[in-house]
């Protein structure tokens, strides 16, 4: 036992701590914003129509076994989830310059994306990862447990609960030739803010300048506008320019798939030979840290992407979520501005984007909206929009107008 007398007390997770004080709150009208998961109307977790038909067919194929995957994964998944995302005409797709694996969702993307870069990547000077300020915090964790070293960037800007532009673009004029930025594709988490694609090509074009290299984090590809291909706008963009970049992807959210872990690492680079180099590292990569992925999640969204009518029904699926979550800002924006007329300004609450909004309210209002109203919500001011409904979009209306008075 005294072995391991000197390991620390780590605090539990806020998020998941949040979760918990929900779940033991006798209050009626009780609320949970913290989380990142979809829910439906009446607030449960939704199995997506389209993948309950495609387990169906899973169930019934009497060819399927239990044998490995291949190491880099089932190659009908990771093809398609590569023309998914960089686009069914991709020149890199086409030029054999794409690198597709199969991960451990979109953690595990983001993992074996960053374990690449730690040992084969050409960083001038100390190994660093240029991380958005503020962006999903387990971002810091997965580069440091690789020896890279997390260094933030301007993004958010508190005065306009917008996009810190002129920031942003600083950052990156003044950061060292070749370093790595961590861009979200879509549907930026926590803050609901992206840029708009003039503010991508501007942002391309520093990046291009100073030959950096854009590490892109996808996990809500059409969770932001309903529509997979607007979604994959500035992953596309930055291929077409012949921007050095990877993607992680992720099919935790926008099939809801969660638990079973599918996800897809894409590394594209210049040439096919280049290409074919950086797969064998990648395969001894994964050798030694997940051995084979796992099947099940992988053949679902296979079956979905590679069949035309279920992939035609995932599409609706997916603006149902997307649209759900609109609606929900409009409302809540709606009774916050014409209902209780509450001060300050909320367009953000409309123009943010994805499952996630910056509310822009401050640790004291935020601890009250938990402790008085029942309303659990990150101390940052995050809420989860995908915890709104019908049913109680009224009461955290409410609740906010007499937090913020
Ligand atoms: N990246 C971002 C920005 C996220 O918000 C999340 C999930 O919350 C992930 C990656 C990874 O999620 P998962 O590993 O469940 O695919």
């Amino acid at each position: 036992t005294e072995l391991w007398q000197q390991v620390p007390l780590e605090p539990p997770d806020n998020i998941f701590e949040l979760t918990a004080a929900y779940k033991v709150d006798p209050f009626a009208k009780k609320v949970n914003l913290g989380v990142g998961a979809y829910r439906d109307d009446d607030n449960k977790p939704w199995v997506l129509p389209v993948v309950r038909k495609a387990t169906a067919r899973l169930l019934n194929d009497d060819t399927l076994d239990h044998e490995y995957l291949p190491i880099l994964g089932l190659p009908e998944y990771t093809t398609a989830a590569a023309k998914l995302i960089l686009g069914s005409e991709s020149p890199a797709i086409s030029e054999g310059r794409a690198v597709s694996v199969q991960t451990i969702s979109g953690t595990g993307a983001n993992h074996l994306g960053a374990l690449f870069l730690s040992r084969f990547y050409g960083f001038n000077g100390p190994a660093k990862v240029y991380l958005s300020n503020p962006t999903w915090v387990n971002h810091h964790a997965i580069f440091r447990n690789v020896g890279i070293e997390p260094v933030d960037y301007a993004y958010y800007d508190p005065k306009t609960i917008g996009l810190d532009f002129t920031g942003f673009l600083d950052a990156l004029r003044k950061a060292p030739d070749r370093s790595v930025f961590l861009l979200h594709a879509c549907a930026h988490n926590p803050t609901g803010v992206d840029p708009t694609p003039k503010q991508w090509d501007a942002i391309g074009d520093v990046i291009l300048e100073k030959k950096l290299f854009a590490f892109f984090d996808c996990a809500y590809q059409g969770f932001a506008s309903g529509d997979m291909d607007l979604d994959a706008w500035a992953v596309r963009r930055f291929v077409d320019r012949g921007v050095p970049l990877l993607v992680c992807q992720s099919f935790a959210k926008n099939a809801g798939l969660y638990g079973e872990r599918v996800g897809a690492l894409h590394v594209v680079l210049s040439d096919k030979k280049t290409a074919d180099w950086a797969r064998s590292q990648l395969s001894v990569l994964q050798r030694s840290e997940i051995g084979n992925p796992p099947s099940h999640g992988a053949r679902l969204v296979s079956l979905i992407l590679n069949d035309p009518e279920l992939f035609t029904e995932w599409k609706r699926d997916i603006e149902t979520m997307a649209g759900r979550i609109i609606d929900m800002r409009k409302e809540l924006y709606q009774l916050l501005t014409e209902v209780y007329k509450t001060p300050g300004k909320w367009d953000h609450i409309l123009n943010q984007i994805g499952m996630f909004s910056f509310t822009g309210l401050n640790g004291e209002q935020c601890r009250a909206m938990v402790e008085w109203a029942h309303i659990y919500m990150a101390g940052n001011g995050r809420i989860s929009m995908a915890g709104l409904n019908s049913h109680s979009v009224e009461y955290v209306a409410e609740s906010l107008d007499k937090v913020v008075r």
